[in-house]
């Protein structure tokens, strides 16, 4: 039996039928930039994370570079963000011409240390990027009193974590700004590329507004040198249908969670997620640790099992950002978690059929694997 690593057909088949009469309706009416569709998503996504103002941008790799100027963020200034996350948290840094400054990842949950944002702070730090990384929400407690003291900006990565909260709020609702990605595979995915800005703040909403459409709150009028980065009207209604499901859909990964964790809790093999206390987790990835990694994932994609890694190669160690000076073993827990980290098949219509097959394929796996290495 084969288990995909994701099954996004399973979320279109649910909301198909509230999707194509309003996008015969954008057709018709070559509704394409703004609109209603953008406006309602917008007011009902900053419902839903609990703050004052959403902006729907082109990507999540746009919204963070957009929130990041918004927090004045300029050319030269430096931005502490995580070793361990996708690499468009950096993009967004370096396309400001901003340095990306890499941090290590806290052994227990591969989140952005705190201590280690303390030791980098220099007189050019500007701002800290938390990447609430896998579905779980970054030790904010922590990062905000820094930040304060230091009189630093906190710009929340919150891609992997719609819907996730811990005692402070909602991941999203934080710092001052935060970015989202709709991308197709997030917890609340579009049809393609999107992304959102979050902020209580109303002068950051018409920034970034302003920011993202060539600079410009008048047609015609240009205050500044911006971009082209908005929300697709097509994209609306996919986003407005999930966004009605996510609570239910973050609410059925997080039962399959519960079940890895106990189908897994007498193998020794494997060592599963941790929750951060006081954490909700919105389970974006499933990540365990294993031994000869490289092995398991080449025999779970052999039984059929759509496995991943999140991710193969620690940021400083990449060749886009081989300039920076970066050495091997700068970051000790990163790079130790990026040979041991395995992603297990997560999405909301996971059954536990399918899981009861990837907990039996990832057991015979790390079996013979260990057979194997002896
Ligand atoms: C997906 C993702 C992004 C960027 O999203 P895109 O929409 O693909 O540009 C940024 N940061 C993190 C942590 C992500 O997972």
């Amino acid at each position: 039996m084969r288990v995909p690593f994701i099954d996004l057909a399973a979320q279109q088949a649910e909301i198909a039928q509230e999707v194509l009469p309003v996008w015969e309706m954008l057709l018709t009416t070559a509704g394409f930039i703004g609109g209603e569709q953008v406006d309602g998503f917008e007011r009902e996504y900053a419902d839903f994370i609990g703050v004052d103002y959403c902006v729907g941008v082109g990507n999540g790799t746009d919204a963070v570079e957009l929130a990041l100027r918004a927090a004045g963020v300029c050319p030269g200034d430096e931005v502490i963000i995580p070793v361990n996350t996708f690499i468009a948290t950096a993009e967004a840094v370096s396309r400001i011409g901003a340095v990306p400054v890499f941090v290590d990842v806290d052994v227990d949950y591969l989140l952005i240390d705190p201590a280690a944002v303390e030791d980098a702070i220099t007189a050019r730090t500007r701002a800290i990027v938390p990447v609430h990384l896998y579905g779980q929400t970054a030790p904010m407690e922590e990062l905000n009193s820094i930040a304060e003291r230091y009189g630093l900006e906190i710009v929340e990565d919150a891609a992997q974590s719609q819907g996730a909260s811990c005692r402070v709020g909602r991941a999203g609702s934080l710092g001052r700004v935060a970015a989202t990605s709709f991308y197709p595979g997030k917890n609340l995915g579009a049809a393609g590329d999107a992304g959102a800005v979050l902020t209580n703040d109303p002068e950051v909403a018409k920034f970034v507004r302003n920011l993202g459409a060539h600079g410009s709150s008048i047609k015609y009028v240009h205050d500044r040198v911006g971009i082209n980065s908005r929300l697709d009207a097509v994209q609306a209604p996919v986003l407005r249908a999930k966004l009605r499901r996510l609570d239910a859909w973050n609410a059925a990964r997080r039962v399959a969670a519960s079940r890895y964790t106990e189908l897994l809790a007498d193998v020794p093999e494997v060592r599963v997620p941790l929750v951060r206390p006081g954490n909700e987790d919105v389970w974006h990835l499933y990540v365990v640790q294993v031994e000869e990694r490289d092995r398991v994932l080449a025999e779970l994609g052999a039984a059929g099992i759509g496995a991943a890694i999140h991710y193969p190669t620690p940021l400083h160690l990449t060749a886009a950002y081989s300039g920076l000076g970066y050495r091997a073993g700068e970051f000790p827990v990163a790079e130790s978690a990026a040979k041991r980290i395995l992603s297990l098949p997560m999405f909301p219509h996971l059954t536990a059929d399918l899981q009861a097959v990837v907990v039996a394929e990832l057991i015979t796996a790390t079996a013979r694997v260990t057979v194997g290495a002896r």
